[in-house]
């Protein structure tokens, strides 16, 4: 386990159902903060139409994830809609010793691998304003064929229940609001003392503050 003091960087994990307009909410967040690294997930998903290698997702087959999830790249994975979903440890902890934040994308089984392993983990979940704004964003994004959507609006039942897990819930409505909701929560992320301290070490003996010792 990982003290909250060892990384500089703070880590974010990001879940919804889908269709609750979390990429496009993430994606305007990355904009605004443009120092956070988004971890790109190794998938066994077929690409949709526009996605692109190595920036929606590393694609790969079923018996090269499996191999290296043996071989303990990642530091979460989880099957998802009968797909295979892996976050890669090497780089969410570089990253994160070399000061930047990283926000991670992923599922609650996911979510709940990683926070054992960095408790001091932010989570934040997003939920639609209704089921039906939710069917309704499904079919609108068209993407996916029928039953997949079928499948995916059965599936975020099982995502939401697992809300309560996670530090802070955001309603989708407005998605200015929520834009600013989740820009506020990454700003009180970095300015908790933990954070500070690592980011400021020099300032912090200088002032004679020390972080009080566990
Ligand atoms: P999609 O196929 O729509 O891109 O993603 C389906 C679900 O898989 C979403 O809930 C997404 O957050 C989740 N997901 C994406 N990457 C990862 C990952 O690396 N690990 C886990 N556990 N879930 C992921």
């Amino acid at each position: 386990m990982h003290s909250s003091t060892s990384f500089a960087g703070s880590l974010f994990i990001v879940a919804a159902p889908s269709g609750a307009g979390k990429s496009t909410l993430v994606n305007a967040l990355l904009k605004q903060e443009p120092a956070i690294r988004l971890s790109i997930s190794t998938t066994t998903r077929q690409p949709r139409p526009g996605e692109e290698h190595g920036r929606e997702y590393h694609f790969t087959n079923a018996d090269d994830f499996i191999a290296r999830a043996d071989a303990g790249e990642f530091l979460e994975w989880a099957e998802v809609h009968g797909n295979y979903y892996g976050t890669s440890r090497v780089l969410v902890e570089q990253v994160m010793k070399a000061g930047t934040d990283v926000l991670l994308e992923i599922d609650w089984q996911g979510a709940r691998q990683v926070r054992k392993q960095f408790p001091s983990a932010v989570g934040i979940f997003i939920v639609p304003p209704s089921i039906a704004a939710l069917e309704q964003r499904l079919y609108k994004r068209g993407q996916d064929e029928p039953h997949v959507i079928t499948k995916r609006l059965l599936a975020a039942g099982g995502e939401i229940a697992h809300a309560p897990d996670f530090d802070y819930v955001i309603i989708n409505e407005e998605f200015n609001v929520a834009l600013s909701e989740m820009s506020a929560i990454v700003k009180a992320t970095r300015a908790r003392f933990p954070q500070q301290a690592a980011r400021n070490a020099a300032l912090f003996a200088q002032l004679g503050i020390h972080p009080l010792q566990p």
